[in-house]
């Protein structure tokens, strides 16, 4: 993918590789903008992410690959930040970056997307999970504090899918995201999942060019060997639907780019 805008590094305790293997993986398989977007700092879940004394660090890194790098490919800097009730932090939404990717990774506190807690999908009616699911991302489109929203249908991870029309579950969110002007990235994390296909489907990526989302790219890569696979699949499934152009964002501005 020539744009790649949600990788990890090891600062979040669950990625390996450091920064420079990412980036020359990227350079590697033609990637024109690369955009690092660790999992964010909050006090919640602490044992996934840096803590809020490594954002420092962790800028400061990613700037001087950018500088090292920059006649070879254009880096980028972000966070992926969850996007929970209570603990959304101003440390985190003030920082100097490029964009801010809106992620939801918590219904009501339970981390739907760990296998440890796997279990509670059995406690509860799979469209109803699905809706709250999908209430959450309107939520965070709804607060304008993001740029792109991460893995959009991230609650198909494990393939427990709903029996109503996933169209009608996600229209209400599809339109605050349309709302507030954010791009939504299509992620190939999903190929490595369960789920065995792309966040978004195919099905909502229609509804979403319909509405005319812009749209970015994300290998969501926490290996450097993860950086730029399943790239063949998601070009095409861009192309499929209709789209052309998918965008970037610099100090929190979009701007289109041909593909
Ligand atoms: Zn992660
Ligand atoms: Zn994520």
């Amino acid at each position: 993918m020539i744009i790649d805008l949600h990788n990890h590094t090891p600062l979040c305790n669950h990625a390996e590789g450091n920064i420079d293997e990412y980036i020359e993986q990227a350079i590697k398989v033609g990637t024109k903008y690369f955009g690092f977007s660790d999992h964010a700092p909050m006090d919640f879940d602490y044992k996934y992410r840096m803590n809020f004394s490594q954002m420092q660090e962790y800028e400061n890194n990613i700037l001087k690959a950018k500088e090292k790098y920059k006649d070879q490919i254009k880096i980028l800097l972000g966070y992926e930040v969850d996007y929970i009730k209570g603990f959304i932090d101003a440390r985190v939404l003030d920082a100097k970056v490029d964009y801010l990717i809106g992620s939801v990774h918590f219904i009501d506190k339970w981390g739907f997307d760990n296998p440890e807690f796997i279990g509670r999908y059995e406690n509860e009616d799979i469209d109803s999970i699905w809706q709250k699911y999908f209430d959450t991302i309107e939520e965070m489109a709804n607060s304008g504090l993001f740029d792109i929203v991460g893995h959009l249908d991230l609650i198909k991870v494990f393939k427990f899918m709903p029996k109503k029309d996933i169209n009608i579950i996600a229209i209400d969110a599809l339109k605050a995201i349309k709302k507030a002007g954010m791009a939504i990235e299509l992620n190939v994390a999903g190929y490595r999942k369960p789920v065995k296909e792309a966040y978004p489907s195919y099905t909502l990526l229609k509804q979403i060019y319909k509405l005319k989302i812009p749209i970015t790219f994300a290998s969501d890569a926490h290996k450097p060997e993860q950086v730029g696979l399943y790239n063949s699949e998601i070009m095409s499934l861009a192309k499929s639907v209709g789209y052309t152009q998918c965008v970037i964002f610099t100090k929190r501005k979009m701007e289109f780019i041909d593909f």
